[in-house]
């Protein structure tokens, strides 16, 4: 793949929030970036998509209004609304507005939750026009060259999960992001706490062995969000099995069955 000459390289290291990358993710972006094209990243919860994003911003020196999406947001909560203010009434922009005067990155979390009307609102900034429109003011809103606009999407192939109509998903480059493998988990446990490397090891073990467990019917799976923070409880001092129960096992479920055959789990395995 060609590399790209003068985004590609950070100014300042030091200064990046922490992402080990797991492929060529970061020249896919850098590409869509260049290329004004908006990119949906895919995958499940806490595999390190908003940390990307994160890293991603930080690399190209640009701006990131984060959004995370649920089933009341409308596009009004994204474009803005006129707010009275004493005997005056005020516009205010909505992040959606603000990133794109910003040209910032805009990072919409879990874009599928949202209400539809919130997809009609982006169209326009999906294509070649790379615009908004504020109805309520009678404004279009352009997209300067360094905004760019980032989804995140959970596929529906666990129940619980809202799909993204093929037409949505087709305006978008996608990247599939996954739990990383073995050493590279046990590489961010130990960059994002510290946590000795035979705990590492464990932690990501007893993580492999609860993916693979299907039968426990959990709608999502042991994250590496929930294994870092297992391992940030350890490195300050609790118990590996009652840091492993209470970052691990409760989130998973509360179906006391299943939270008691994790726990067994962890009773083998930590
Ligand atoms: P998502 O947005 O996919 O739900 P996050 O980006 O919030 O997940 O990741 C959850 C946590 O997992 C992060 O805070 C970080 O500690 C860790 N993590 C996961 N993948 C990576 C990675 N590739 N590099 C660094 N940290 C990661």
């Amino acid at each position: 793949m060609k590399k790209l000459d003068n985004a590609s390289e950070p100014k300042d290291t030091a200064n990046l929030p922490y992402y080990k990358s797991t492929g060529n993710e970061i020249d896919v972006f850098e590409h869509a970036h260049r290329n004004k094209l908006p990119v949906l990243l895919k995958g499940p919860t806490g595999s390190g998509k908003s940390r990307f994003v994160e890293f991603m911003a930080a690399r190209l020196g640009l701006p990131l209004v984060s959004v995370s999406c649920h089933e009341e947001t409308s596009a009004v909560d994204l474009l803005g609304r006129f707010l009275i203010k004493g005997s005056e009434t005020i516009w205010q922009d909505g992040p959606l507005t603000r990133s794109i005067r910003m040209g910032a990155i805009l990072y919409v979390d879990e874009i599928a939750e949202a209400r539809p009307d919130v997809l009609v609102a982006i169209h326009p900034l999906t294509d070649y026009r790379r615009e908004i429109y504020l109805d309520r003011k009678n404004e279009s809103v352009s997209a300067p060259s360094s905004f760019m606009l980032v989804a995140s999407y959970n596929p529906g192939y666990q129940r619980g999960w809202k799909e993204l109509k093929p037409s949505t998903r087709q305006r978008f480059i996608s990247m599939q992001f996954d739990y990383p493998n073995s050493k590279v988990e046990e590489e961010i446990l130990f960059a994002e706490t510290g946590v000795l490397l035979s705990i590492a090891s464990q932690l990501v073990k007893l993580g492999q062995k609860i993916r693979n467990l299907t039968e426990l019917g959990l709608i999502e799976s042991c994250s590496t969000r929930l294994l870092v923070d297992a391992a940030k409880l350890i490195t300050s001092g609790l118990p590996p099995r009652l840091a492993c129960e209470v970052a691990i096992v409760q989130p998973l479920s509360d179906d006391r069955d299943t939270v008691q055959a994790l726990k067994d789990i962890v009773s083998l395995m930590i």
